[in-house]
């Protein structure tokens, strides 16, 4: 029996992947200590890990809105506040980790401070990426060329002072490269499969692309209509009042059965009165409506654009980040789906019925789920943590 750590930032998206892969290396009979925050307890005990809580560490994310949803999404940003982060987390991540002594500590891509303690303290350890793996290749699917804010940053001298006091605990914090890359030394688990990874063939042997751990479905969703368009720009980034009442002018009083989820904070009744053949709710069972929908109108998160190709559901890509502009880049690449260019009704009509219209995308987003399927998931993710333990 092994024990296994894990560390991981405060977001659902870099949480939620790892949720089986728990589960499945405590039925497997193995210890797992999971290092997150309040938020994630329930969730966590649930998946069966022993919950250790950060939430006294004061991380530096309260200053910012959405700072954990940003983390990853704004480099600059992600420096200082990863930089800012391990320091707070040093003295408790290296008190604790001494004590528990693991025999290998998994830390997701971001959380900078598992990588680093597990370096001081000579404890194998597995990199957890929920995007994409990062390298200088990869990166070039970003569209503002995340490689050319790299370069702009190296040269300021500002950066060097935020990395000095890493350097001052006796961390090899290089440069900026070195803290958010992908290495091809340390071994990775890779939430999605090889096929749909840019430039794949760039990464080394050490990473095991397992595909997307997908969850099962909350309930079963009745299909009213031929076909069924699902529209959510995720979790975070979502109050877009105008662009909603778009959707609805598209498709009220059509044949088509719409789902749509707005998120928590967006005010429905601002929607007007509703046609019969759209529902608006703050939030759904997405696996539940995916397994059923035709069509999905997205912002392209990660976890959504991998939920939609797992169930062989094209995509219309409507991206607000960088990093989704990337993920939206990649499904255009493989022919899963079409970016979505204005936003008026008509072109959001025009621009789905040009998916629904073409096998084509369907065929495409099916390829993607077949190499979903057949990548390992939570178990293949478990094995590669397994084979990282100290022999
Ligand atoms: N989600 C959901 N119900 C909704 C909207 C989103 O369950 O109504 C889930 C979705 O299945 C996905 C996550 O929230 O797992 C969104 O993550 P993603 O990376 O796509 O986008 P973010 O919300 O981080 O922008």
């Amino acid at each position: 029996m092994s024990k296994i750590v894990f560390f991981c930032i405060p977001a659902h998206g870099h949480t939620n992947p790892t949720l089986p892969v728990v589960k499945e290396l405590v039925a497997l009979g193995h210890e797992v200590y999971y290092y997150s925050f309040n938020e994630f307890k329930e969730k966590l005990e649930n998946a069966g890990a022993h919950f250790i809580s950060c939430d006294h560490i004061d991380l530096g994310l309260e200053e910012t809105e959405n700072a954990g949803d940003r983390v990853g999404k704004d480099i600059v940003f992600s420096t200082e506040l990863i930089a800012k982060a391990t320091l707070a987390m040093d003295d408790f991540a290296m008190e604790e980790i001494k004590a528990l002594q693991p025999d290998v500590i998994v830390g997701d891509s971001v959380a900078y401070w598992g990588k680093l303690t597990a370096m001081k303290l000579g404890v194998p350890f597995v990199s957890s990426t929920t995007t994409f793996a990062f390298n200088q290749y990869s990166s070039r699917i970003m569209k503002q060329s995340i490689w050319d804010l790299f370069k702009m940053i190296f040269q300021m001298p500002k950066t060097g002072k935020i990395l000095q006091p890493l350097r001052d605990k006796g961390y090899p914090a290089e440069n900026v490269l070195s803290i958010v890359q992908n290495d091809n030394e340390t071994n990775t688990v890779v939430y999605t499969s090889k096929e749909f990874q840019p430039f794949a063939e760039t990464f080394s042997d050490k990473y095991a692309f397992v595909g997307p751990c997908i969850r099962e479905a909350g309930e079963e969703i009745v299909k009213t209509g031929e076909k069924l368009i699902y529209i959510s720009l995720g979790t975070v980034n979502n109050q877009f009042v105008d662009f909603y009442k778009n959707c609805v002018n598209a498709f009220a009083g059509t044949d088509y059965q719409v789902i749509m989820s707005v998120g928590k904070d967006t005010d429905i009744n601002a929607l007007g009165e509703l046609p019969e053949n759209i529902s608006v709710y703050p939030s759904v069972d997405q696996i539940g409506v995916l397994r059923k929908a035709d069509v999905f109108l997205s912002h392209c998160g990660m976890n959504s654009a991998s939920e939609s190709l797992y169930h062989g559901v094209p995509l219309v890509m409507f991206p607000q980040t960088q990093e989704q502009g990337g993920v939206a880049y990649r499904v255009g690449e493989v022919g899963a789906g079409i970016r979505l260019e204005k936003t008026d009704s008509g072109s959001i009509k025009a621009a789905v019925e040009a998916v629904l219209g073409d096998k084509i995308y369907k065929e495409n987003a099916g390829k993607i789920a077949e190499s979903f399927k057949k990548s390992g998931g939570a178990k293949e993710a478990a094995q590669a943590i397994l084979r990282a333990v100290r022999k």
